[in-house]
């Protein structure tokens, strides 16, 4: 769990002084800030002191395991050590950050570490500001990495913040389809922990109050507002924290097959795949493709059409190496229902 949760609408500035107790003598806070912010007002307001640093984090594309080793050791090299990582940005500068962290006490690569509990020492203090909502990454005890030979995350006691900043203010002005994609991962995740096999009390009453706010920005509302930022911030963190004792499922495992092939990002390659798999999540895919009219997506549709057999087989191996999400999704028997034909089926429909 996260150690310290700020929530509130400027709580931003709050930052020099979360961070004023953590900093050591000569190590300085680096700031992973995503890219998008580069040379907007919210870089000017990051509490830089000393030979602290502010990165530009790259999210063209998902992290990869090289990206982060390249960070930690430059990190390591031009200081030894630093006082903390500031990750503020979506999903993917959360990951990042909560990855270097990890990197900076713990030898080898990024990649060794892709699996459950492989990691072996606490990292440096980490924080985490998200400026979208909806993957939960503020919450979770896992960071996604593209590696050498799959994408799967550092999952681990040591992977969550120590502390997390919620405002939503700064969610404001992201564009609407990215907004909608990153909500969806959050409305997924619900959708696939409530039905779910894991399923317990403590994921349950975490999901169920994430789709209701979910129900409350992208079904009931007429347009975007501030409440609706706020709303899902908080959705996004109760969806996390449901996903925390449960699991994703059949969306997630079929989506990461997309983006290690295809490179296709995390919530818009889950909207392709929750768009086809009403036999799974009937309701919720019926709930799914009413949002998408409602707030006037386009799911890309017809990606999969040219792909060979090779490509297929690729996606179908990396799909079904996510066996605890088909095994929350579809039970210990799950190997029976998805086959590597039905596989194939569905990816061809996509
Ligand atoms: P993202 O972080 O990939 O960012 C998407 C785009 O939005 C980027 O171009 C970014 O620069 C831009 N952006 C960020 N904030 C913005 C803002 N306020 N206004 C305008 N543009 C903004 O998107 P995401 O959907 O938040 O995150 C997806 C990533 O999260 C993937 O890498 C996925 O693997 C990861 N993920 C992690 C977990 C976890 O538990 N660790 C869970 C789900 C997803
Ligand atoms: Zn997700």
């Amino acid at each position: 769990m996260i150690g310290y949760v700020v929530y509130g609408r400027g709580s931003f500035d709050q930052l020099d002084e979360i961070l004023a107790p953590h900093r050591k003598e000569g190590a300085p806070m680096i700031f992973l800030l995503d890219h998008y912010f580069e040379g907007k007002e919210l870089m000017s307001r990051i509490p830089v002191k000393g030979n602290d640093k502010v990165f530009a984090a790259d999210v063209t594309y998902e992290p990869k395991t090289t990206y982060v080793d390249q960070l930690a050791n430059y990190l390591k090299e031009q200081y030894g050590t630093v006082s903390g990582i500031i990750g503020i940005g979506g999903g993917s500068t959360l990951d990042l950050a909560k990855a270097v962290s990890l990197m900076m006490n713990n030898p080898g690569s990024s990649a060794d570490y892709q699996g459950w509990d492989l990691v072996k020492n606490p990292g440096v203090y980490k924080a985490g500001i998200p400026t979208l909502s909806g993957t939960g990454a503020e919450v979770s005890r896992t960071t996604v990495l593209t590696g050498p030979t799959r994408k799967l995350g550092m999952n681990s006691d040591f992977t969550p913040f120590d502390q997390i900043v919620l405002d939503p203010a700064l969610t404001a002005n992201a564009p609407v389809n990215q907004r909608f994609y990153t909500g969806m991962d959050c409305y997924i995740h619900c959708i696939e922990s409530l039905t779910g096999t894991y399923l317990n009390e403590f994921s349950k009453s975490y999901g169920e109050k994430a789709l209701e706010l979910c129900r409350k920005v992208f079904v009931d509302k007429d347009h975007w507002d501030d409440e609706s930022d706020d709303q899902l911030m908080m959705a996004s963190y109760a969806g996390g924290m449901s996903i925390a004792y449960s699991q994703v499922g059949v969306a997630h495992a079929v989506s990461y097959g997309l983006s290690y092939l295809l490179g296709t990002k995390h919530g818009i390659g889950n909207c392709i795949v929750m768009d086809h798999i009403e036999e799974f999540y009937p309701e919720g895919v019926i709930e799914f493709k009413r949002m998408v009219e409602k707030n006037k997506i386009e799911i890309p549709q017809g990606i999969c059409k040219s792909l060979s057999d090779e490509q297929f087989d690729t996606m179908i191996n990396v799909s079904l190496g996510m066996k605890p999400l088909w095994e929350n999704a579809l039970g210990k028997d799950w190997e029976k229902v998805m086959t590597r034909e039905k596989l194939r089926e569905l990816y061809e429909k996509l």
